[in-house]
């Protein structure tokens, strides 16, 4: 633990609706004189910190407020809380997560902003080919009028997030968690501002790069897949008709994902050293580059956003759950974009570590406790490793340069797109609805 002692002060909440001057039930088995090295602050308590204000962060905040009422307070702590324009990125959100919005009353505010992917057909070429065979097409709804996914700017669903989160009561404050030790009843963390928060549960959705599963001693296993994925927007003289195309290329897929407005987010694999190569050109040779991958489909295109490349890996943490500690979102594992999955098996985990915290209060027990733990962590277990297996196989299957092995993939999409049936059940294994599905992500409130 870095905070010295006499540095603690009761942490300035940017925003909430007092939840930290209330009644804090869930603090009652929580001794102030149990040993800790931060001292205890009768401002700084909550019953859940979470630590990371992505996707997984916010709606688990919000998941939780609403299920548990007032009297259970939820803290959401992340130095850039409030600035929403720094991802350039587009999400396809699928079915599933996107009726868990519908359940935490947010879908509303951006359902004007999201783009329904009516089709999706799915190409392997190579990049001067003059034709791309089309070798499945994916369509059609899960439910009459309930698109498979929508895809939706980043920005703008963190922004309606952390909107619905403050009035939810959520107490917002802008710094890191830097640090934390887990005690038998409660855990103690240390904030960047040189404040001090009690709490009985952490949750660490800090991204990627994780410093709480660092500090708690979580190894990761997987691997960098020495590719990136440039990322940008482009605008295109006609629409796109809800279809999004993917186009496997010999460095990797080329994603056309279609938006409002007649644009499209591109995410364009590449080896790492030629992504940040083609990102680095002048905006000339930029564009030349991305039309020659394109096509002409929509007519002519301009490059309407800011581009990136992202290094692509797979990681998985070795455990989801420490004392006192469970991991979600990237912070629990990282994928290949290839299929767009990343963010949804992310909100899995917030729908089902929610259930669990929430019957377990509703029963009268401690939100961290190791039982709610455990069951939070086999929920997710193995549909993450299964998510992990098919994204890493499809992203080997599809890069190989080998003729025998395009083959034979080809003739696997070939007859998926014979059988109605089984694409049926891609479908529906995309849009999330496959498996033990969590309360939240079936649409279902968690509130009583
Ligand atoms: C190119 C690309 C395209 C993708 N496309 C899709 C897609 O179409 N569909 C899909 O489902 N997924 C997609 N993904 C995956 C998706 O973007 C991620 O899974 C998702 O953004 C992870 O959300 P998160 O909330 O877990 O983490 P993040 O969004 O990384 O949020 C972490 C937050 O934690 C904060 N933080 C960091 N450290 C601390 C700390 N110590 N204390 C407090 N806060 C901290 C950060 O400021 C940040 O706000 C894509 C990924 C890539 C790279």
């Amino acid at each position: 633990m870095t905070c010295p002692p006499g540095r603690h002060r009761p942490p300035r909440i940017k925003s909430g609706e007092g939840n930290h001057t209330g009644r804090v039930s869930h603090f009652k088995k929580c001794p102030a004189e149990r040993p800790s090295n931060l001292p205890a602050l009768p401002n700084g308590r909550s019953d859940v910190l979470i630590a990371g204000g992505g996707f997984a962060g916010f709606a688990l905040a919000i998941a939780l407020r609403q299920a548990l009422g007032r009297s259970f307070t939820v803290t959401l702590a992340d130095p850039a809380v409030g600035q929403t324009g720094r991802d350039i990125r587009a999400s396809a959100i699928a079915a599933a997560p996107r009726r868990m919005f519908e359940a935490l009353g947010v879908w509303d505010a951006v359902a004007n902003e999201a783009q329904p992917i009516l089709d999706m057909v799915i190409t392997d070429s190579r990049v001067h080919d003059a034709v791309r065979p089309v070798f499945l097409t994916f369509g059609g709804e899960i439910e009459p009028g309930e698109p498979f996914a929508h895809m939706i700017e980043n920005g703008r669903l963190v922004a309606a997030l952390a909107a619905k989160a403050e009035s939810a009561g959520v107490a917002l404050i802008a710094t890191a968690v830097a640090d934390f030790t887990a005690e038998t009843s409660c855990l103690n963390a240390a904030l960047r501002n040189g404040t001090a928060m009690r709490t009985k549960l952490l949750v660490a959705a800090d991204g990627a790069r994780s410093r709480l599963r660092e500090r708690a001693g979580i190894a990761t296993y997987g691997w960098s897949y020495a590719q990136s994925a440039i990322v940008t927007t482009v605008a295109h003289e006609r629409s796109h008709q809800g279809r999004a195309e993917e186009h496997f290329l010999p460095s990797g897929p080329f994603a056309i994902l279609p938006l409002r407005d007649n644009r499209s987010s591109i995410v364009w694999t590449e080896r790492t050293e030629e992504a940040e190569r083609i990102v680095a050109l002048p905006d000339d040779d930029f564009h030349h580059e991305l039309e020659k991958r394109f096509g002409l489909r929509l007519g002519d295109i301009v490059v309407s956003g800011p581009r990136r490349a992202y290094p692509l890996g797979l990681w998985v943490a070795r455990s989801f759950i420490a004392d006192r500690l469970a991991l979600v979102g990237d912070a629990a594992h990282v994928i290949h974009p290839i299929a767009g999955q990343g963010l949804n098996m992310g909100l899995r985990d917030v729908a089902a570590l929610a259930e669990a915290i929430v019957d377990a209060v509703r029963a009268g027990l401690d939100p961290g406790d190791a039982a709610v733990l455990e069951r939070y962590q086999r929920w997710r277990r193995f549909d993450t490793m299964t998510m992990c297996v098919s994204t890493d196989g499809l992203n080997r299957l599809f890069t190989s340069p080998s003729d025998a092995v395009r083959l034979v993939r080809d003739l696997g999409l070939g007859l998926v797109d014979r059988f109605p049936a089984l694409k049926h059940l891609f479908i529906r294994e995309a849009a999330g609805l496959v498996g033990e599905v969590p309360k939240l992500l079936r649409g279902e409130s968690l509130g009583l």
